[in-house]
């Protein structure tokens, strides 16, 4: 007798383990672009644009029309509800176009960061109510994957034992709900850049996490072969004054994955955090080429680092898409080459290495 009722059939299992396989294909990986219609406000007054319903159907118009070769580094499109049901100016829904191109739809679930009480500023991340019928619903309309994220703080007494244990099980109930629907979750338990901390404690902290990640989602039944992991790499706080190299990081980023990760979970996908675009792929890069035990996909999920240099183009005019359009190709094809550990950052130009760090940032 199994300790736990099965709660997915084989052919559910089967399901959900194409597409996290599909996702992590070689070469491949996931542009976030499910900024929440306030950090889209944030993003769009950098370039002085209107946060409207439509300058926002607009640019993820701009993203999701991008030459159908943007398929061969982006496996998945990860949206906010309202673009999920958005379409281009001549009436093709987003998920349409999406799928015409063999892109696999997904959506952000979660309904945002909350602060924990009794912890030191933490947080835990909301959304679980009502979450099987809004999973059901999405499936139907297209969606494949999920996404949620919770985030974690280094400092002095941070994170605590209360925000690693709810943090990661919550997201273990996450997991479990989108399994049952259908849907691979992407499982984000970020540890966020802020800090002057070192690279080890980085690495330190990440592990722990991991670990409460990793003991919840065993506890929950979750069947890893239709999960991905959306983790941080492992570099120093934003303000450590210590410098370390792309290998440095990498390792320390590999040894805390192959401590906490089972071999089970097909694929991680990082988030760039704050990295410049450079830096993120520089950083991707390293960590394929790092000679240790590496048994999973190791690509990318990115939001700012593959649409910097698409905004800054785009400024919101209409003549601008093109060359927009061109930014996002060359950022793919960089994150996708990074992926398979053959990117050279010759060639990039000065505002890709600008960072693009943000205070405490909510998404
Ligand atoms: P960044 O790559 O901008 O960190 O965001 C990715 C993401 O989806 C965070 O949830």
């Amino acid at each position: 007798m199994p300790d736990h009722a099965q709660y997915l059939t084989p052919e559910q299992e089967d399901e959900l383990r194409k597409i996290a396989n599909a996702i992590v294909a070689p070469g491949k990986g996931i542009l976030a672009a499910d900024e929440s219609t306030g950090t889209m406000g944030k993003r769009f007054a950098g370039i002085g644009v209107e946060n409207t319903e439509e300058n926002r159907r607009r640019y993820r118009e701009l993203l999701f029309t991008a030459d159908n070769a943007v398929a061969e580094n982006i496996s998945g499109v990860i949206l906010f509800e309202e673009t999920l049901y958005q379409k281009t100016k001549d009436g093709t829904p987003f998920v349409k176009v999406l799928q015409s191109k063999g892109i696999i739809p997904g959506i952000k679930v979660d309904k945002g960061v909350v602060p924990l009480a009794g912890s030191f500023s933490e947080s835990t991340t909301q959304g679980l109510d009502g979450l099987s019928e809004r999973c059901a619903q999405y499936k139907k309309d297209g969606a494949q994957f999920a996404k949620w994220r919770c985030v974690l703080k280094i400092g002095k007494d941070t994170p605590s034992y209360q925000a690693m244990l709810e943090n990661a099980n919550v997201l273990a109930r996450y997991a479990s709900i989108c399994q049952q629907n259908g849907l691979v979750p992407i499982v984000e338990p970020e540890v966020l850049p802020d800090g002057s901390h070192s690279l080890e404690e980085a690495q330190y902290v990440t592990e722990q996490v991991l670990a409460f990640q990793y003991k919840a989602l065993m506890d929950h039944h979750i069947f890893l072969e239709g999960t991905l992991l959306k983790p941080n790499m492992v570099t120093a706080g934003q303000s450590c004054t210590a410098k370390y190299t792309a290998e440095q990081n990498a390792k320390a980023t590999v040894l805390a994955l192959s401590r906490t990760v089972p071999a089970a979970v097909p694929g991680i996908t990082f988030l760039s955090g704050g990295q410049s675009e450079v830096d993120a792929s520089i950083n991707l890069n390293a960590i394929n080429s790092y000679p240790g035990r590496k048994p999973w996909a190791l690509s990318f999920s990115f939001g700012r680092a593959l649409q910097a240099s698409v905004l800054k183009a785009w400024q919101g005019k209409d003549e601008n898409v093109a060359a927009a359009q061109k930014e996002l190709m060359r950022r793919a094809k960089a994150n996708g080459d990074a992926s398979l550990g053959k990117y050279t950052p010759a060639g990039e130009g000065a505002a890709a290495a600008e960072s693009l760090f943000i205070a405490n940032h909510s998404y």
